[in-house]
């Protein structure tokens, strides 16, 4: 483990202990410099020449290799760009071609919204009497029947931390014959998967939290490498045909998940991207995740010893949480500010969580230690009970 942690790597402000980086990776060290040199030498200097010059045509599948990586996918199964709420459409359209007389997606209650949002807009436009059904997570596992087309579910859940059976779902979805796919969203970079080995169709997630990529940093989309030749993608873009320079006017989708890309690439975004994936280099997830549940279960005793006013509301079981854990308490968004103000940065999700993410990359026990001495602070002696810490931002 000496490997862990690399705070070196992160331009981190002094004086802070960062637990959000479930929602927003710090900057790693290399970005700026990397930025400068792809604003000034590339996009200055080689104009339009860039895009052979520096590459950047071909960046989406190269950054897709960092990121496969990560999730255990084979060179050439992933790509990136868009945000993530258009792969979750993505992903999901194709699924849904998959299995033409089915007419139900199956997700649950504690998804985050806009993967429900998404899912919802592309059914009604299809216009075909879909159904989207979202049981509480509890009863997912029970509700994939027969009439089930996809099964599309996030691994772990943003408010609480709470993993699903990553393996069992998938096997169960294969078994009634619906297509899988999983939103990696709080997975990549927090906990080990192996999309190998869970065989899922489909897997998608966001780069901008574990995997520090930047605010707006491109989200990714895996699909199995057997059907990626035969999926058919709604967004048929430009950039997901076979030749995009040929300029033909039918469309003839690219090889394999090269289909998925649909426009222009964020070229200053994906070099952020791409340098921030660095910070993984010579680590496993394994390790990771070793250090986080570590990290993790300590955070659990410190609070609960010192707070008796805050509520686990994450699994204790650390095989069955992701690397966040939140705790309830009535007045969580003023408390988060005051614990903002003193340097602990973690945020609120509604109705009543206080969330903080585990990011061994650059968080230690000492700041373990050390944030729960100044939540036990904020909580004994009423600091959240302040005007200025209740007016809530647009933000949380
Ligand atoms: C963070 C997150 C998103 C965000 O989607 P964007 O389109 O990138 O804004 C979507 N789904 C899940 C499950 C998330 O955790």
């Amino acid at each position: 483990m000496a490997s862990l942690p690399r705070k070196h790597l992160f331009d981190l402000p002094e004086g802070v202990i960062y637990l959000d980086g479930n929602s927003l990776g710090p900057l790693p060290r290399g970005v700026a410099e990397r930025l400068e040199r792809c604003v000034h030498k590339e996009w200055g200097e080689m104009l339009i020449r860039g895009w052979n010059e520096a590459q950047w045509m071909d960046q989406p599948a190269r950054v897709g290799n960092k990121i496969a990586r990560l999730i255990g996918a084979p060179e050439g199964a992933v790509v990136i760009g868009d945000t993530l709420s258009i792969k979750v459409y993505q992903a999901l359209a194709s699924a849904l071609e998959m299995r033409p007389d089915r007419k139900v997606v199956l997700s649950d209650n504690g998804n985050f919204p806009t993967d429900l949002y998404m899912a919802e807009g592309l059914l009604r436009s299809l216009g075909r009497g879909h159904e989207l059904r979202t049981p509480p997570p509890e009863e997912v596992a029970d509700a994939i029947t027969e009439e089930v087309a996809v099964v599309m579910l996030t691994q772990v859940d943003y408010r609480t931390g709470r993993m699903h059976d990553f393996t069992a779902i998938t096997q169960k979805a294969h078994a009634v014959g619906a297509v899988m796919i999983w939103d990696l969203a709080h997975s990549a970079g927090a906990v080990p998967v192996d999309m190998v080995a869970n065989n899922a169709e489909f897997a998608v997630g966001c780069t901008y939290k574990y995997l520090n990529g930047g605010p707006g940093a491109p989200a990714f989309i895996y699909v199995r490498p057997d059907i990626a030749d035969t999926v058919r993608p709604a967004l048929s873009g430009w950039l997901g045909h076979e030749a995009p320079f040929a300029f033909d006017l039918g469309y003839r989708p690219g090889r394999a998940v090269e289909r998925m890309r649909v426009g222009t690439p964020p070229v200053l975004q994906a070099t952020a991207l791409e340098e921030a994936l660095s910070v993984w280099d010579g680590l496993t997830m394994a390790e990771v995740r070793a250090r986080s549940i570590e990290l993790s279960e300590r955070f659990i005793r410190e609070v609960e010893a010192r707070c008796p006013d805050l509520t686990l509301l994450s699994p204790r079981d650390p095989m069955a949480r992701g690397s966040q854990v939140s705790f309830g308490f009535s007045e969580s968004y003023a408390a988060i500010q005051a614990l903002i103000e003193r340097g602990v940065i973690g945020d609120f999700r509604a109705p009543d969580a206080m969330r903080f993410g585990f990011t061994p990359l650059y968080i230690d026990e000492g700041d373990v230690v050390r944030a729960a001495e100044i939540i036990e602070d904020v909580m004994a002696n009423r600091l959240w009970d302040n005007p200025a810490y209740k007016a809530r931002s647009r933000v949380t």
